[in-house]
């Protein structure tokens, strides 16, 4: 048998990746189809915890006429709604998972609890983290890099929707944009490349966290990448 690479990664999931073709809230079959993924990993004794995004639902920057913090607290529920979702995906392949909210909901998950996700991952437990940092005006992306660098995950492994990497330019209108195969953190910043905000790349970049950006399209990448298969772009610190 192949030995996994990593022993503890991140999984950033985007709102959209939830959604399938349907580009809005949770598509069954496409959550179903990733939970299998996660739970193949997690058999390979891969300790996984998983970001969720909320794009399928709200994201704070939708709104122009809103208070922008309400509307990104807004966003965190939304994460909250997949991160659910997802849960019921997992359990009913017989995944057992955590959710664990950074704004309390105590009926609804637990609170995060660094030390306590910790501890699941041990136990191999799929630990979601639901609503983002719990603070408005931070994204998802910079909830991975946070968490990531809190539980000492080897690596975030950021799931896109429709595009399979990072590219020169966006792919979807240049029939002529180039495919990174590999980047630093800081030609992310530098090119201005839209792969991830600011605040999330420069926190992986600090905390030397490596990333795969791949393709969700296919969820057969997330294993493809723990066998150690060069999918997608590969951003490092150096
Ligand atoms: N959000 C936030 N703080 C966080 C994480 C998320 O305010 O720490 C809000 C923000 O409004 C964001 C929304 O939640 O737009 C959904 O998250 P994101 O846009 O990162 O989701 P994705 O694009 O990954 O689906």
């Amino acid at each position: 048998m192949i030995e996994p690479k990593y022993k503890r990664i991140i999984l950033k999931l985007s709102g959209e990746a939830l959604a399938g073709d349907k580009g809005f809230g949770i598509e069954e079959n496409t959550i179903v189809s990733i939970a299998k993924e996660i739970k193949k990993i997690q058999e390979m004794n891969v300790q996984v915890a998983v970001v969720v995004g909320g794009g399928n639902f709200w994201r704070g920057r939708s709104s122009e006429g809103m208070d922008r913090a309400t509307s990104d607290y807004m966003g965190m529920l939304g994460t909250t709604i997949n991160a659910l979702g997802l849960q019921d995906a997992l359990e009913k392949i017989g995944v057992v998972t955590r959710v664990q909210t950074a704004i309390e909901m105590r009926q609804v998950a637990e609170p995060y609890i660094r030390r306590r996700a910790i501890r699941h991952l041990e136990k191999g437990r799929v630990v979601i983290f639901a609503a983002g940092s719990g603070n408005p005006f931070f994204s998802t992306d910079t909830t991975a890099a946070l968490r990531a660098a809190e539980i000492e995950a080897e690596v975030i492994l950021l799931a896109k929707k429709g595009v399979d990497g990072v590219y020169d330019s966006d792919p979807c209108k240049n029939t002529n944009a180039k495919k990174f195969e590999k980047l630093k953190y800081i030609d992310i910043l530098n090119l201005g490349l839209g792969i991830m905000d600011s605040t999330a790349t420069s926190l992986c970049m600090d905390n030397k966290i490596p990333l795969i950006v791949f393709g969700i399209d296919n969820p057969e990448n997330i294993a493809k990448i723990i066998y150690g298969e060069k999918i997608g772009t590969q951003v490092r610190e150096e």
